[in-house]
């Protein structure tokens, strides 16, 4: 009899699913899905609704058979297999990308290739600028600068201190009642800020994780959890780096947000906002209507999928 159930963990050779009733199994699939085309190292992800055959009671074992329709996913090119795509999560209302201004440094361009993950479903997301206990005037005025460039863009930004409880309550708050994706880079306080939020979790984390040689937490797959107050989020390992050679550069001009609204006013529909004659985005910058940080970064950012689809055609 097919059951019902949601994915709640993966770790890449099975998927946890839970079912209406709070039971879990250990599920796998069988054939092949793709996704825009594209090979994925992981067709079923945390989030899906899914119908699965339990395959032996007592072990609790079973196989998925069924993805529902997915409201939205995130996805990245897979850190290990270059054309390959991984799901991160699917199903959220929001994503929380937390950073830190220092330690470690903030890695240039890494907050807008993010967004670049979640805006094509306009996923909302909120930005968390954790460590501030740290932050002297210097980092004070990067946040200030940040923060004005993101929420004028729509992008919620928030300060915390997982360490002296600054913002906690807030961060709380937002989260409740919603399914949330937690990200960042490793090292940023993500562990400490939901242990934070909620301290049984983090224990639960902990155990189920293990720890590395350095006795330091480590997170390898992402995982959903039920918060107390309601609401649930979904915690995925640490970001080292993020490309993109799935998109193109048309691609990532739609995705920014404000570059492809300014879009509709420039000469040619198909401009990258570059060397184009009338472009309506460079007007903007020039009038400092657009973050030159943002432009910055959009150039940095096809550059980068340009020159590694130079590669990929000259391996052929
Ligand atoms: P994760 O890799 O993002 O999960 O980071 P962790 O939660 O493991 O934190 C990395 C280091 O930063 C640990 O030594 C934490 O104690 C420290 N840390 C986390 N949040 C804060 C904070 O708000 N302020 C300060 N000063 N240190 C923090
Ligand atoms: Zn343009």
């Amino acid at each position: 009899m097919a059951q019902l159930g949601l994915v709640v963990k993966s770790t890449g050779l099975w998927y946890e699913v839970e079912t209406e009733s709070n039971e879990r199994y250990k599920c796998r699939i069988i054939g092949k899905f793709r996704l825009q085309g594209m090979k994925l190292t992981n067709p079923v992800t945390v989030g899906d609704k899914v119908d699965f055959e339990i395959e032996d009671v007592e072990e609790k074992t079973g196989i998925i058979n069924k993805i529902h329709t997915r409201k939205n996913y995130i996805v990245r090119q897979s850190p290990r297999k270059k054309h390959f795509l991984h799901l991160l999560a699917s199903n959220v209302d929001q994503a929380v990308l937390i950073v830190t201004i220092t330690n470690p440094d903030l890695k240039q361009g890494f907050i807008d290739r993010f967004l670049l993950m979640t805006e094509p479903y306009n996923i909302p997301v909120i930005i968390v600028f954790n460590k501030v206990d740290l932050y002297g005037p210097d980092e004070m005025e990067i946040f200030n600068r940040l923060k004005n460039c993101y929420e004028k863009i729509n992008y919620n930004c928030l300060l915390t201190s997982a360490t002296d409880g600054m913002g906690i309550d807030e961060l709380k708050e937002l989260l409740t009642g919603k399914t949330s994706l937690i990200s960042g880079q490793s090292g940023v306080g993500k562990s400490t800020l939901i242990n934070a939020i909620d301290p049984g979790l983090i224990l639960k984390t902990k155990e189920l994780s293990g720890y590395s040689g350095k006795g330091q937490h480590t997170t390898t797959f992402a995982e959903l959890y039920k918060l107390k107050e309601g609401g649930s989020i979904i915690d995925t390992p640490g970001i080292k780096g993020l490309s993109f050679n799935n998109l193109n550069v048309l691609d990532v001009a739609h995705n920014f947000r404000e570059f492809f609204e300014l879009s509709k006013n420039c000469r040619f529909s198909n401009c990258t906002h570059r060397n184009e004659p009338k472009c309506a985005v460079k007007k903007a910058l020039e009038e400092s209507e657009v973050s030159e940080l943002r432009y910055m970064n959009y150039l940095q950012i096809l550059d980068d999928i340009e020159s590694q689809n130079h590669w990929d055609i000259h391996e052929m």
